[in-house]
C-alpha cells in the first residue's frame, strides 16, 4: 500500500486521540491551556489527513483556508475582550453549524456532478451507509447546522445587546409557527427521499431556508440570563451537525470531535441549567427577563443603603479572621483580579482565613471568574465551588462581594414572585458583614433589584472595583 494513502487513517486515529486527551484536560483550570494546544493540533492533523485523503484537492485551496482561518481565528482570540467571550463563542457556534450544512450541500452538489441522479433516495446507493440513512444523515447535517447558524447569530445579537437589548422578543403564536416549519422541513424532507432527483437541489435549498428560519425563531424567545443555557445547547448542535456531516463524507475524525462537541456541550447545558434551577423545557419556551420586574432597572427603589469607603472597610477587615470573597461580572469589567489577590494575600499574610466562593453563572460564560483567578495566580485551593461553600457564609465574618450581582441576590431564595426565584445562591447576606464593590445601585444580568444592598449587615463600596480594590489595599497596608 502506498505510505501517503495509508498516512490518513493513523492521523485521524492521532487525532481523535489527541482530541479526547485535549477536552480531558479542559476541565481543568490548571491544564486548560495546554488542553486547547492539544485540541489545536488535533485540528491541524486532521485537515493534513483529510488533505491527503482527497488527494484530488487544489492544495492552494487547503493551504488558503489554513492561513485565512487561523488568521482569523487568532486575531479574535487575541483581541476579544474577556467580557465578550459569549459573543465570540455564539459566532464560533454558528461557523460550526454553517460549516456542516456547507459540507452536506456540497457532497451533494459532488454526487450530482459526478452524475450520480437518479430517482430519490437512489442517488446515494453505492455509499457505506444505506441510502436512506444517507439522505437521513444529510438532511440532518443541513438542518441542524442552519438552525446553529442562524440560533447563534440572533444569540450573538442579544448578547451584545443590539437586538431588544438582550430581552425576549414574543411574536404571536410563535409556537404555532415553530410547528408549522418543523413540519414542513420534514414534508419537505420526505419529499427530497422520496420525490425525482430533477428537484433535489431546490429541495435542500428549501430545507435550508426553512432551518435558518426556524433557527431564528428558536432563539428569539430567549433572553435575560437564560442566554447562557442556549449558547451551550447550541454548542452542542454545532458538534451533532459536525458529526452528520462526517458520516456524511465518511470522515472518522469528524464524527470523533463532533459526538464530542455534542455530548460536551449537552453536559454544560445540564449544568447551566441546574445552577438556575431552571428546565431546558421552560428555558426553550423563552420569554424569562422580558420585564424590568421586581424592582425596575435604575437606581430607584432602595431604602436604607449605608455607603461605606477604604478606611471603614479596612477597619472592619482588621477585626475579621474569616472572609469569603465573591467575585462577579463587575470584577471581569474592572480587570481588577490582580488586586483582588493582592488584597487576598495581605489578608492570608495577617492570619485571616481566606476563600473565594465561585457561583457556576457568575461572569459571562462558563468558568468565568475561575479563568480569571487563575490569570492571578489564585491558589486554586482557596477556589470553592458554590455547594461546597454556601454552608460557610453564617461562619464568616466578613464577605467581600466584588461586582456580582444577581449570583447573590436573595431574592432568588426568598422571593417568590422574583423571575429569579428558585436559581440557587451564593448566601452573602448570612455573612456577618457583606461588603458589596460596585459602581452604582444598577442591577446585574438579569435586570432586577437586589436587597442584599440595603440589607442591615451590608456596607455598599462604590466604586470600581479595581479602584476600590487598591484603594482598601492601600488602607489595609497600612493597619
Ligand atoms: P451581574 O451581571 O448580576 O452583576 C454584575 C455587576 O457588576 C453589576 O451590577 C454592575 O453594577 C457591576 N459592575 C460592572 N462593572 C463594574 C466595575 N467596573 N466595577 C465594579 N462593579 C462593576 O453579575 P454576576 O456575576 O453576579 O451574575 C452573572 C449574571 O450573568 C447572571 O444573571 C447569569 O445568569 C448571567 N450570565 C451568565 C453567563 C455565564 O455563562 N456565566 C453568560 C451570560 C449571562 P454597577 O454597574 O453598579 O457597577
Amino acid at each position: 500500500m502506498n505510505f501517503l494513502a495509508s498516512l490518513p487513517p493513523v492521523l485521524y486515529l492521532i487525532s481523535s486521540v489527541m482530541f479526547t486527551l485535549g477536552i480531558k484536560r479542559l476541565s481543568k483550570v490548571k491544564t486548560a491551556r495546554q488542553g486547547n494546544t492539544l485540541a489545536a493540533l488535533a485540528m491541524l492533523l486532521a485537515v493534513i489527513g483529510t488533505a491527503l485523503e482527497l488527494g484530488w484537492v487544489d492544495p492552494t485551496f487547503i493551504l488558503g483556508g489554513l492561513v485565512v482561518g487561523t488568521a482569523i481565528g487568532a486575531w479574535t482570540a487575541l483581541t476579544v475582550k474577556m467580557t465578550a467571550m459569549p459573543e465570540m463563542v455564539a459566532l464560533f457556534n454558528g461557523s460550526g453549524g454553517a460549516a456542516s450544512a456547507l459540507v452536506a450541500l456540497a457532497s451533494y452538489a459532488g454526487l450530482r456532478e459526478k452524475g450520480l441522479i437518479g430517482t430519490g433516495v437512489k442517488v446515494f446507493e453505492g455509499g457505506t451507509l444505506p441510502a436512506g440513512v444517507q439522505v437521513f444523515v444529510l438532511l440532518g447535517s443541513i438542518v441542524v447546522g442552519a438552525v446553529t447558524l442562524s440560533g447563534s447569530l440572533v444569540a450573538w445579537g442579544k448578547l451584545q445587546g443590539r437586538l431588544a437589548k438582550g430581552k425576549p422578543i414574543l411574536l404571536p403564536a410563535r409556537h404555532a409557527l415553530s410547528v408549522a416549519l418543523l413540519m414542513s422541513i420534514i414534508g419537505v424532507g420526505v419529499w427530497f427521499g422520496v420525490g425525482t432527483a430533477e428537484f433535489g437541489t431546490s429541495a435542500l435549498w428549501i430545507v435550508t431556508g426553512l432551518s435558518l428560519l426556524l433557527g431564528g425563531l428558536l432563539v428569539l424567545p430567549i433572553g435575560g440570563a437564560d442566554m447562557p443555557v442556549v449558547v451551550s445547547l447550541l454548542n452542542s448542535y454545532s458538534g451533532i451537525a459536525a458529526a452528520a456531516a462526517g458520516f456524511l463524507v465518511g470522515n472518522p475524525v469528524l464524527v470523533v470531535a463532533g459526538t464530542m462537541v455534542g455530548a460536551a456541550g449537552l453536559i454544560l447545558t445540564r449544568i447551566m441549567s441546574d445552577a438556575m434551577n431552571r428546565s431546558l423545557a421552560n428555558v426553550l419556551v423563552g420569554g424569562f427577563g422580558q420585564t424590568d420586574a421586581a424592582g425596575g432597572a435604575a437606581d430607584e427603589g432602595y431604602e436604607g443603603v449605608t455607603q461605606a469607603g477604604p478606611e471603614e472597610a479596612a477597619m472592619i477587615l482588621e477585626g475579621a479572621q474569616s472572609v469569603i470573597i465573591v467575585p462577579g461580572y463587575g470584577l471581569a469589567v474592572a480587570q481588577a483580579q490582580h488586586v483582588c489577590k493582592e488584597l487576598g494575600e495581605l489578608l492570608i499574610k495577617r492570619g485571616v482565613q481566606v476563600s473565594y466562593a465561585i457561583h457556576p453563572v457568575a461572569g459571562r460564560m462558563p468558568g468565568h471568574m475561575n479563568v480569571l483567578l487563575a490569570e492571578a495566580d489564585v491558589p486554586y485551593d482557596l477556589l470553592y465551588d458554590m455547594d461546597a461553600i454556601a454552608g460557610s457564609f453564617k461562619q464568616t465574618d466578613v464577605c467581600i462581594v466584588v461586582g456580582a450581582n444577581d449570583v447573590v441576590n436573595p431574592a432568588a431564595a426568598n422571593d417568590p414572585s422574583s423571575p429569579i426565584f428558585g436559581m440557587p445562591i451564593l448566601p452573602a447576606h448570612e455573612a456577618q458583614t457583606v461588603m458589596v464593590i460596585k459602581r452604582s445601585l444598577s442591577p446585574g444580568y438579569a435586570g432586577i433589584k437586589n436587597s442584599l444592598f440595603e440589607a442591615d449587615n451590608t456596607l455598599m463600596l462604590f466604586a470600581d472595583a479595581k479602584k476600590m480594590l487598591t484603594d482598601l489595599v492601600a488602607e489595609v497596608k497600612e493597619l
